[in-house]
């Protein structure tokens, strides 16, 4: 008889939304063996194909089934640093999970039969970090140990940072903001990626003699040639994608009109959640609509609305998006996350033009109706407009979620980086390594937005190939 797969135990929605605690409480060691017993343990396991980093699913699901959590733990980490981010971020349902055989075939995404391979990726993740093990034993940096900088302290540089580290080499971590993280810190709220699991990752790769020096931004402060005048064997650059997408119509420079970006930043950077007794401030409207359909979006129509419960408004947040909802590319997760707090979907419908008030806020939008066409370079169902099919939608603020791009400050001041129309840095795929000797890059800065297993994949690339140099 098929066995049913273990629900997650979550914070009921009504609760949920009026804070930003976590929302998804994981497995307990019940839960987690009952999940790991459904795992068929495959002759050919397609699941690991399906992960960017190749962790050994069957052997560490085996290792639950055994209850050698150490074990499992020691399994997930020899391909991947952070099983407690991974386990909550990761959008499985595209990667891993939609490759193992009890999903069923030719779905855009696994179906709900899928071993729950994230939620017990994040149980022994946890028990690892609960029981101390985080932090693998690496010979602490010698003072005459090869040096390496590394630019940005995403995914792709914590991860590059956490290779090089446990091999003994010296590793120092330039950021240009006051905090570490990148996107997992300003971008990813505290209700889906609680800030002591990331601290805790960060404080292991200190405990690695990992340096990190934050506000400082490579290509203003210092460039890359000067790094490696001063000594550094070899610069790897994880920039990210933190410059917003805008939807370039009418009326978008009106006020309370805002990137996902900014209000995210403000939000999960600042902590204006938390103002007055953080610094900085988020207008918070009656009626707030987010553009897009990702990740981004989700996020930040589950910030507004969880601002405005907290505000004491009537919650209405929107989601606006020109597809429907089998195209949308966030998390399965986050989309029922968001419906069930009470956010509100308009599917099929595209910007046209906001509207102001005398005194230049924003206070509607015009749309268009829109329909399937065929799918077009991304194979997703293009939107294809509706003549006359407009209608105006209520807003006080708006948010913009629609893409991010290659952060440029660097590479503009760096002619011999080659980049491609994007602005991305162009690498050569085996090493990762730029058109500079001995400078890497990987993560979003390289194949554009990404997931954050993604970017970690690429840079254990980079890692491996600087190691391999230092030799
Ligand atoms: P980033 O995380 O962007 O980090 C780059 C860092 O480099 C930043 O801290 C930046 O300040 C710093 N930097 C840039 N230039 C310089 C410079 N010149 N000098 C010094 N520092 C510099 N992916 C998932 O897998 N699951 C999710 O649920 C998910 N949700 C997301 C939600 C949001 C809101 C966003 C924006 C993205 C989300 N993603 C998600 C995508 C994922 O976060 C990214 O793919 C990932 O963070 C890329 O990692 P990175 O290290 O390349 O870049
Ligand atoms: Fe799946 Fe992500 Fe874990 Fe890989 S890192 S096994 S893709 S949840």
């Amino acid at each position: 008889m098929k066995k049913e797969p273990v629900k997650i135990k979550e914070v009921e929605a009504k609760v949920r939304a009026e804070n930003f605690n976590e929302v998804i409480l994981g497995y307990g060691e019940e839960e987690a063996l009952a999940e790991a017993g459904r795992c068929l343990q495959c002759k050919n396991p397609l699941c690991i194909s399906g992960c960017p980093v190749e962790i050994d699913i069957k052997t560490f699901i085996y290792k639950i089934t055994q209850k050698d959590y150490a074990g499992a733990y020691n399994t997930i980490r020899e391909k991947n640093n952070f099983p407690s981010i991974c386990g909550r971020v990761c959008p499985a349902e595209y990667q891993c999970r939609k490759a193992c055989v009890l999903s069923k075939k030719g779905e855009p995404f696994a179906t709900p039969q899928a071993i729950n391979i994230h939620f017990l990726e994040r149980f022994i993740g946890d028990y690892g970090m609960n029981h101390n093990d985080s932090t693998p034993h690496a010979p602490r940096p010698t003072p005459h140990a090869k040096r390496v900088a590394i630019v940005g302290s995403g995914p792709a540089g914590i991860a590059c940072a956490g290779e090089l580290a446990r091999r003994g080499i010296k590793v120092v971590m330039f950021e240009g903001l006051h905090k570490l993280g990148g996107v997992l810190r300003y971008g990813i709220p505290p209700f889906r990626l609680p800030r002591n699991i990331l601290d805790y990752e960060i404080d292991s790769l200190k405990k690695m003699g990992v340096e990190f020096i934050p506000n400082f931004i490579v290509g203003r402060n210092k460039d890359v040639d000067e790094l490696l005048k001063e000594g550094f064997s070899s610069v790897f650059l994880g920039l990210g994608a933190g410059i917003p997408s805008f939807l370039g119509i009418k009326g978008e420079n009106l006020c309370n009109i805002y990137s996902a970006n900014e209000f995210l930043t403000r939000v999960n950077l600042m902590s204006a959640y938390k103002f007055p007794k953080a610094h900085t401030p988020v207008n918070i409207g009656k009626s707030m609509v987010v553009i897009g359909g990702g990740n981004t979006a989700m996020d930040a129509a589950r910030c507004a609305l969880r601002l405005q419960k907290m505000n004491g408004i009537n919650p209405n947040t929107t989601i606006l998006y020109r597809r429907s909802e089998v195209e949308m590319p966030a998390r399965r997760l986050e989309i029922e996350h968001a419906k069930e707090e009470g956010i509100q979907f308009k599917l099929l419908v595209k910007p046209q033009e906001f509207f102001g008030d005398e005194k230049g806020f924003v206070t509607k939008l015009r749309c268009l109706q829109c329909e399937l066409g065929k799918p077009d370079s991304s194979g997703r169902r293009k939107p294809i407009e509706i003549p006359g099919s407009d209608f105006e939608v209520d807003c006080d603020i708006a948010i913009v979620a629609i893409g991010l791009n290659a952060n440029q400050i660097l590479t503009k001041v760096t002619p011999a980086l080659k980049t491609d129309k994007y602005g991305d840095i162009i690498v050569e795929q085996e090493a990762m390594e730029t058109s500079i000797k001995n400078v890497f890059a990987g993560g979003d800065i390289v194949g554009g937005e990404g997931t954050v297993i993604e970017a970690m994949g690429m840079a254990k690339k980079a890692a491996k190939a600087i190691i391999d140099r230092l030799k």
